[in-house]
C-alpha cells in the first residue's frame, strides 16, 4: 500500500528544490544570486547605513545630538502613529531595494528585509507590546498608477 503522506511530503520537497533551482535566492540589494540572502559586499555597505543611537523618538531617524528627542521633521509635523523604527537610513542600496520591492514586484526581497527587521527590533517591539503594527500603505493615487 502507498503511504500517501510520505508521497505528498516527497513531492513537496521536489517542488521546493526545483523552485529554488529555477528562482534561486538573490541578494535584495545587488540582485545577484546568493544562497544566503544578503551578499557579503552588500552586508558591509548596509552595515554602514545601520541606524544606531541617537535616533528620533517618534520616527526613528538618526538625530545629531543625544539630547535631541525628535528630528526636525517630527518637531514640525504630526504623525498618525506613536512610534516608528527603521533598520537602515533610506539611502542606496537600501532605498533602491525597497523601491524594487514596492514598485517592481520583487516580493521575494520582502522576506529578507523582514528577517533583518526581526533580527534588529524583535525585542524592542515585544517590549512596546503595540496594539497594531502597520506597514505604511501606498497612497491611493500611486496604487492606481501601479495597477495601470
Ligand atoms: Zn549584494
Ligand atoms: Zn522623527
Amino acid at each position: 500500500m502507498i503511504d500517501w503522506k510520505n508521497v505528498k511530503g516527497t513531492v513537496l520537497k521536489i517542488v521546493e528544490a526545483v523552485g529554488k533551482w529555477l528562482w534561486p535566492e538573490v541578494c535584495p540589494f545587488c540582485g545577484k544570486v546568493n544562497r544566503s540572502g544578503i551578499c557579503t559586499s552588500c552586508r558591509k555597505e548596509v552595515d554602514q547605513l545601520r541606524i544606531v543611537h541617537p535616533r528620533c523618538m517618534k520616527c526613528g531617524k538618526p538625530v545629531s545630538q543625544p539630547e535631541q528627542e525628535y528630528c526636525y521633521d517630527c518637531m514640525h509635523a504630526h504623525h498618525w502613529y506613536d512610534r516608528g523604527v527603521s533598520v537602515w537610513v533610506h539611502r542606496p542600496p537600501v532605498s533602491t531595494s525597497i523601491y524594487q520591492f514596492k514598485y517592481h514586484n520583487q516580493r521575494r526581497y520582502g522576506a529578507l528585509l523582514a528577517k533583518e527587521m526581526v533580527s534588529v527590533y524583535e525585542q524592542t517591539i515585544r517590549k512596546w507590546a503595540p496594539d497594531l503594527i502597520m506597514p505604511i500603505p501606498v497612497h491611493r493615487k500611486r496604487m492606481k498608477k501601479k495597477r495601470l
